[in-house]
């Protein structure tokens, strides 16, 4: 399709391998050019289905949109069209349609070129060929649903996303994968509040155009459930919903009469929110310890190629904002199990649900007084005195600073369920009832606010920080 004419040169020539040479003279739409462009396109689609109604990739579709442009004419193709295998399953998240393959091979070569995997190959000549798995082989590598998004056309198929929604109907919001700290950077794809489905966007400085399948599909974890819509208190029976106003007054009477203060913040929750939550808890204990949640695991060689040993992308911006005693996750959640702390304030993680749980409740039990931040009622919830229901990564606006210290922006897909809270609310209402003046309302404006007090931030803003994130050290906005 990427037929060129060269003056001087009897046949057309491809333009992706022809070297450019001084004074050569290229024609991309000439007659003859467009001619044969016409005819490449009428040979793909010889064999091609009429799968367009029912195929997931219509809307999304290269050979669609190739034939718009560049044939537009009715196949004169009037024999038998080949068949092939339909609905073949290759991997745990991918489905193959041998009828729809086009055999570019950019399956197979992504396979053999980028994870070393090489479980697919072309098999037979002509129009016997088609793509094939090695016998006894399955898709089933960490980056494996990244073929779905190469294949240009719908012969490669999200086994998740298929049948769910047609494309022209979702809505798409930029943002940044939380699944771990590479901060890989995602098209976030939603239809009626809920999200269909992570696309990549390319951005070669962090991901280059790949996703692994743990962040593609990390969705499901961290937005499901039954969501948390008011807050809780503890009464002498349980937990019981309450009004904001009553809770964030317990929060900070509780809090700092508890003694000794320990704060938690996931690594999921966003700079502009570290940067309050380190704020407040200052502010309510000058010697508090404060850590962002942080474990790592074993990664395979093919997850090396992406994926960061942790689950927490934004572990580095919220040290950075303060949520930092120095002493680091595990040594603070040693000190909560031997009883050192009266007063605990943990956002965005359920601690019990990384061990066996019973070390960490028994460890809520030494604490005088616990306060959760969460979307659901998770088991950590369950033990607390005061429950705050928040907001998750797609419904919130904000930055991630990832592992190499790019700072990247988040933008909200989802409207946050009536009831809950944007996590930056509730600290700035703590803040305010805690007798802090503050300036700020939305993330922007905080972001303004931390740019001016966290010395390696400085000089960066929203507009700086674009859609494809800016390296912390260079350069940025002025700071003047
Ligand atoms: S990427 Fe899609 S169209 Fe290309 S060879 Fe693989 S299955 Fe066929
Ligand atoms: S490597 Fe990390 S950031 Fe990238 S898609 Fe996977 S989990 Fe998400």
């Amino acid at each position: 399709m990427c037929l060129i004419e060269i003056e001087k040169m009897p046949k057309l020539q491809i333009a992706c391998n022809t070297q450019v040479t001084e004074g050569m003279t290229v024609l991309t739409q000439s007659p003859k050019v467009i001619s044969v462009r016409k005819a490449v396109m009428e040979f793909l689609l010889i064999n091609h289905p009429i799968d367009c109604p029912i195929c997931d990739q219509a809307g999304e579709c290269w050979l669609q949109d190739y034939y718009m442009k560049h044939d537009l004419q009715d196949s004169r193709f009037k024999e038998r069209k080949e068949r092939d295998r339909k609905r073949e399953i290759f991997g745990p998240n991918v489905v193959f349609d041998g009828e729809r393959c086009i055999k570019c091979t950019r399956c197979v070569r992504f396979l053999d070129e980028i994870t070393h995997t090489g479980e697919l190959t072309v098999d037979n000549r002509s129009d016997d060929s088609t793509i094939a798995l090695f016998p006894g082989a399955v898709l089933d590598n960490p980056l494996s649903a990244n073929v779905v998004d190469i294949c240009p056309v719908g012969a490669l198929t999200d086994r998740d996303f298929r049948f769910k929604v047609r494309v022209w109907y979702l809505q798409k919001t930029p943002s940044i994968c939380p699944g771990c700290s590479t901060g890989c950077n995602i098209s976030v794809e939603h239809y009626q509040n809920r999200i269909a489905r992570f696309k990549p966007r390319i951005n070669e400085a962090v991901n280059s155009h790949w996703l692994c399948d743990e962040g593609r599909y990390c969705f499901y974890d961290l937005t499901g459930g039954e969501r948390l819509t008011t807050p809780m208190i503890r009464q002498e029976g349980g937990l019981v919903p309450t009004t904001w106003e009553i809770a964030l007054r317990a929060v900070v009477s509780g809090l700092r009469s508890a003694g000794s203060l320990a704060g938690i913040l996931s690594g999921r929750n966003t700079n502009e929110e570290a940067f309050l939550f380190a704020k407040l808890m200052k502010k309510l204990s000058p010697a508090a310890d404060l850590e962002v949640f942080y474990q790592e695991r074993e990664l395979t060689e093919v997850e090396q190629i992406l994926v960061s040993p942790d689950r927490s992308p934004n572990f580095r911006g919220a040290a950075e904002m303060g949520v930092s005693s120095n002493g680091g996750f595990e040594p603070l959640m040693q000190k909560l199990a031997a009883g050192n702390y009266g007063g605990a304030y943990v956002v965005g993680e359920d601690l019990t649900a990384a061990n066996d749980n019973q070390s960490e409740l028994r460890a809520f039990g030494k604490l005088s007084f616990l306060v959760v931040q969460d979307i659901r009622l998770t088991e950590t919830a369950k033990a607390a005195h005061v429950v705050l229901p928040s907001t998750h990564f797609g419904e919130k606006e904000g930055t991630y600073t990832n592992r190499k210290g790019r700072v990247q922006k988040l933008n909200a897909a989802l409207v946050a369920p009536e009831g809950a809270l944007q996590d930056c609310e509730i600290f700035i209402r703590l803040l305010e009832a805690a007798g802090e003046r503050t300036s700020y309302s939305t993330a922007e404006e905080i972001f303004q606010a931390l740019s001016q007090e966290i010395p390696s931030y400085r000089g960066l803003n929203y507009d700086v920080i674009g859609d494809q994130g800016i390296q912390l050290g260079s350069g940025g906005a002025d700071p003047s």
